[in-house]
């Protein structure tokens, strides 16, 4: 069941289209992430939908209800900010009551409505609280109970994490994700933050430029990238150029950075130029009976608790990332020769630009 459609969707600010013809549907209940770096356009996006952008062309429908040209406060959706916007001379109540107050709900009902809400976002007590005296994460939710009080049919989130330390961040999509699934909401989350994209949506857009490059589950995205630049953003992957050989039946083996890769499939015809796609996780350390296998030279080892992280460079010199569990490779003197195993299904094939 479709609960957002975005059709055709431009917003041009002069010459600059910053949303650039984005047509996508949004399902109930889901999460659906943009993700993208700075500049894309997933901000003017939201807002657009939020109603706090003029739209250029195209249309926005909740449901069979077209919105596109309706006042903000007319579309039942709900938005958390980046910077919370809570008001500092209200107290926790009256932030959360503000939406129903500028609604003309009921004194009595308000009341219910504000307790239960801020039970949502495991703040009930906090109610006369003043700003100045919650932290970032309180805040943060003070801005969810808000959002969530007037019980939108959709809520809006613009970055909401990125004013929090790492480790707050991480429990507070955790609570997001919950709430968003408990409560059956359609959300719409914008972030540039590939791994809480990753971890926190049912579907991810990759926006580049204002348009979608790719939309999908984030396995798909991670897993399947259309473009290198999808590859790229999600991941940190090696990205390596080269040129492709004969097919042999089973894999086509590609000439790059000084090594042959064999990549399953009939990728390229042969003599064509070719990008790889490979995942610091798709390589290990070879071990005797490793199958495919490049030789690089170890150039950094870090150790970061459960993996290592292994900086090694090709025999042209081009950089590779590796990711390895555990103790691998310990025994390596870094700028000695390290031998990688791949795994060949972890391998994705562009045509080079
Ligand atoms: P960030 O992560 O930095 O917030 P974003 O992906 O959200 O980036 P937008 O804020 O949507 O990107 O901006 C997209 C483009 O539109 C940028 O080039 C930006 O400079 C431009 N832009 C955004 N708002 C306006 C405006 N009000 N007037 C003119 N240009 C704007």
């Amino acid at each position: 069941m479709t609960a957002i459609r975005i059709d055709n969707l431009t917003c041009a600010f002069g010459e600059l289209r910053a949303v650039d013809g984005i047509s996508a549907t949004i399902d109930h209940g889901e999460l659906f992430t943009l993700l993208g770096p700075s500049g894309c356009g997933k901000t003017t996006l939201l807002r657009s939908i939020a109603g706090f952008n003029d739209v250029t062309s195209g249309s926005i429908w909740l449901g069979d209800k077209r919105i596109d040209s309706l006042p903000a406060h007319q579309r039942n959706i709900g938005m958390v900010f980046q910077n919370y916007a809570i008001f500092p001379n209200l107290n926790v109540a009256d932030n959360v009551a503000y939406g129903l107050r500028a609604r003309r709900v009921p004194a009595a009902e308000i009341a219910t409505r504000v307790e239960k809400a801020l039970q949502r976002v495991r703040l009930e007590g906090y109610g006369a609280r003043w700003p100045h005296q919650m932290s970032g994460g309180q805040l943060q939710r003070v801005a969810i109970a808000r959002a969530l009080v007037i019980e939108p049919a959709v809520l809006l989130f613009d970055e909401p994490l990125s004013n929090l330390d790492a480790q707050l961040r991480t429990e507070m999509r955790v609570e997001i994700r919950r709430l968003q699934q408990s409560l059956g909401l359609t959300a719409v989350y914008v972030t540039h933050d590939q791994e809480e994209a990753l971890a926190i949506s049912d579907r991810i857009a990759v926006l580049r430029g204002g348009r979608i490059e790719q939309v999908g589950t984030p396995e798909d995205i991670y897993r399947q990238p259309k473009t290198p630049f999808v590859a790229s953003f999600l991941g940190g992957t090696n990205m390596l150029s080269g040129v492709a050989g004969a097919f042999d039946g089973a894999a086509t083996p590609v000439e790059t950075c000084g090594v042959t890769i064999a990549v399953p499939g009939r990728i390229a015809e042969a003599g064509s130029k070719v990008l790889l796609s490979v995942r610091p996780e798709a390589l290990r350390v070879a071990d005797a009976g490793s199958g495919m296998r490049l030789t690089a030279r170890l150039v950094l080892r870090e150790f970061l608790g459960q993996i290592q992280r292994l900086h090694a460079e090709l025999p042209d010199g081009t950089p590779l990332r590796v990711s390895t569990l555990g103790a691998a490779a310990v025994g390596v003197q870094e700028g000695a020769s390290l031998a990688l195993a791949y795994d060949p299904a972890q391998i994705v094939a562009f045509p080079a630009p």
